[in-house]
């Protein structure tokens, strides 16, 4: 049995770095899930981006994008309408998952933030401010909501 106490001077090997705090900009398309945990829409846009100009090519056209937002809503509906509604599963719809369709259409939002020059961290921090003061006592007053 080792009697010796830890020393302070261990070897390289045994010393721990010290922790660098929170990075300012995570690498390109850097998705690991603790790394993903950390964005803000900023940094989801930096992603998006990097990824749309290696794996993507190049942007969509505006227009196909917006194509491509309403298929992915209407995916995002294909399984509401199972879940909530009335409509019933095909086998070929079970393994559908509501957080991939919300995803895809998140994605393709950001595509089209992107390519419009929109900074949704600050467009939505502003959207909320505008419904909040629009909105101070609208769905407090709604009946509907209550009950
Ligand atoms: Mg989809």
């Amino acid at each position: 049995m080792n009697s010796q106490p830890p020393s302070a001077n261990q070897g390289p090997l045994d010393q721990v770095p010290p922790d660098p705090g929170p990075p300012e900009q995570f690498p390109p398309n850097d998705s690991r899930p603790e790394a993903v945990e950390q964005w803000t829409l900023r940094q989801a846009q930096q992603q998006v981006d990097t990824w749309i100009a290696t794996l993507g090519v190049r942007y969509f056209s505006e227009l196909t994008n917006l194509a491509q937002l309403m298929e992915e809503v209407g995916e995002v509906a294909r399984i509401l309408s199972r879940t909530h509604g009335e409509q019933s599963f095909k086998d070929s719809d079970k393994q559908a998952r509501l957080s991939d369709e919300l995803a895809d259409v998140l994605f393709v939002v950001i595509c089209l933030a992107n390519q419009s020059g929109i900074d949704l961290q600050t467009a939505l921090a502003e959207n909320l401010n505008k419904k909040s003061h629009r909105d101070a006592t609208r769905h407090q007053k709604n009946e509907k909501l209550r009950g």
